[in-house]
């Protein structure tokens, strides 16, 4: 059994805004209604200044909307919102993480993969899976996440989620999806689940001024990757700012950085 959630370090936020803001306008947004994990709440956030509104989907706040330039995005949301589209859960994610861990020590790889009595080793999507822990595991193993916040962009199914909350970060995550949002909250808890999208991350998060961060994204396809890298390059004076990919690639911004 490697490290649990429950030895990790964090600090649960529940739908905590204070470190938010207007997508609009970088004013503070209040949250006028109890998250509910079951239902979806139209204006259930509100701009502090201006006359902006954001709902709270399934108890996640979803920041900012979407663009024309998303659309390759909504299609995937529609395609994945079948009912019989399960996600992994926290418990199922946890299992995986052991078995991950496993095969890659394990001395003859063959032998456990047949020898293993949990399928899970045999699934198709394994190797991948195991492609995407080895990834994390090689780029951040000089990396101590403790204490610190962490912006986790495409969380997705929240492996990645799980892996910077054992770490001891503080993890906020940024997904467009709100069907993995809706998952991700059920099954990383600890983390806090912000809807939205990258290219409007540096009017979302205050918290890029206020706090030294690791901004992680496991993304292939950021939605636009030019706005992406011009929030990175505008705050990275003040920031630690890694930026870790789905390709194997570590990059280390001016004078930054514990990547
Ligand atoms: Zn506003």
């Amino acid at each position: 059994m490697i490290d649990g959630i429950e030895g990790a370090t964090f600090q649960r936020t529940l739908v905590d805004l204070e470190d938010c803001q207007c997508v609009r306008c970088r004013a503070p947004v209040l949250l006028v209604a109890d998250p509910d994990p079951d239902t979806i709440i139209r204006s259930a956030i509100k701009c502090s200044i201006c006359d902006a509104e954001y709902d709270l989907i399934w108890g996640v706040p979803f920041l900012g909307a979407y663009d024309r330039e998303d659309i390759t995005g909504l299609i995937e949301i529609a395609a994945n919102a079948r009912a019989d589209n399960l996600y992994p859960d926290g418990p199922t994610i946890r299992r995986l993480e052991c078995l991950l861990r496993a095969y890659h020590e394990a001395p003859d790889r063959r032998a456990f993969v047949e020898g293993e009595p949990d399928e899970f080793v045999r699934a198709p999507w394994f190797s991948n899976r195991y492609d995407e822990w080895l990834h994390f595991t090689e780029l951040t193993k000089d990396l101590s996440f403790s204490g610190l916040s962490v912006l986790d962009v495409g969380a997705g199914t929240g492996f990645d989620t799980h892996r910077l909350v054992v770490a001891g970060a503080q993890v906020t995550t940024l997904e467009y999806n709100p069907a993995l949002c809706r998952n991700g909250n059920k099954a990383v808890p600890e983390a806090r689940w912000i809807g939205g999208l990258a290219h409007s991350i540096d009017t979302e998060f205050k918290v890029f001024n206020r706090h030294p961060g690791v901004l992680l994204g496991i993304n292939e396809s950021l939605p636009s990757f030019t706005a992406f890298e011009s929030v990175l390059m505008r705050h990275g004076p003040s920031l630690d700012i890694g930026l870790l990919t789905g390709v194997l690639y570590r990059a280390r911004l001016r004078g930054l950085g514990p990547l």
